[in-house]
């Protein structure tokens, strides 16, 4: 199953758990509505199955990747809010968190690549953590990343050249709070950001609605240390975004 798919169609499970949930309260209820008036039960019953096939098709649209974008503020709401009940049913089929995380961000990636955002370079943030340095360099590349001598140890040499190159803002953050402070500050119009697929997740969801894509790191000595990127794909992607001023 795509990436994308995984996380909505245990939303779509989620969605018919509720429902079922809705059915069984709507039983229990019955007798009382009618007593209350011989048609309540048949009106609470067609809004209970009237918000279940609603949800299904918003998140049928989203897996076909045709949500119209009017829809696509509810349908992420949808998404975050029925994640926690995925995660859940995902564990019964032995789904892990990680692998939920990098569906909603392929989701979210979807989401943003339909609006074909073109800013100047100034008006966008490269946003990485502390570990795509290399652990052993001495300089201190947090609050300034200027002090990086490009020496080619690690990435992070290799994005101070591809902001130098294509004029975007490159910030490396310690953490969610420094991160969120860097875009208060800077006013990005979008973001991209790199990390691992949980603090991408949340900070994605942080920054919602400025419109941040997500690049995963790549880990080959375990997380958070000498993390690296995929260089291609990070410039692929600012390609597509950053336009020239002329
Ligand atoms: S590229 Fe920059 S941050 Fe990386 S090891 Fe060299 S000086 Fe340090």
């Amino acid at each position: 199953m795509g990436k994308k798919r995984l996380l909505i169609m245990l939303n779509l499970l989620s969605v018919l758990f509720l429902s079922l949930i809705l059915l069984v309260v709507w039983r229990i209820s019955f007798l009382g509505l009618s007593e209350i008036h011989e048609h309540l039960p048949v009106i609470i019953g067609a809004i209970f199955a009237l918000i279940s096939i609603i949800l299904t098709l918003l998140l049928t649209l989203s897996i076909k990747g045709i949500t119209p974008i009017f829809f696509e503020k509810t349908s992420y709401f949808l998404i975050n809010m029925l994640f926690p009940i995925s995660l859940k049913i995902g564990k019964l089929f032995g789904i892990t968190k990680r692998k939920l995380e990098s569906s909603f961000i392929a989701i979210s990636n979807v989401l943003f690549s339909r609006h074909n955002f073109k800013v100047e370079g100034k008006d966008l943030l490269v946003i990485t953590p502390h570990c795509l340095q290399l652990a052993s360099c001495p300089h201190k590349i947090t609050r300034d990343p200027n002090n990086c001598k490009r020496c080619g140890g690690c990435n992070i040499g290799d994005l101070m050249k591809l902001s130098d190159e294509m004029g975007f803002t490159f910030f490396v953050a310690t953490g969610g709070t420094l991160a969120r402070q860097i875009i208060k500050e800077k006013r990005p119009k979008v973001v991209l950001a790199i990390a691992c697929e949980r603090d991408l997740m949340s900070g994605i969801q942080d920054v919602y609605p400025l419109p941040a894509v997500g690049v995963l790191n790549i880990r080959p000595n375990g997380p958070c240390y000498n993390t690296k990127v995929d260089l291609d794909e990070v410039r692929s992607i600012l390609k597509n975004i950053i336009v020239s001023k002329e």
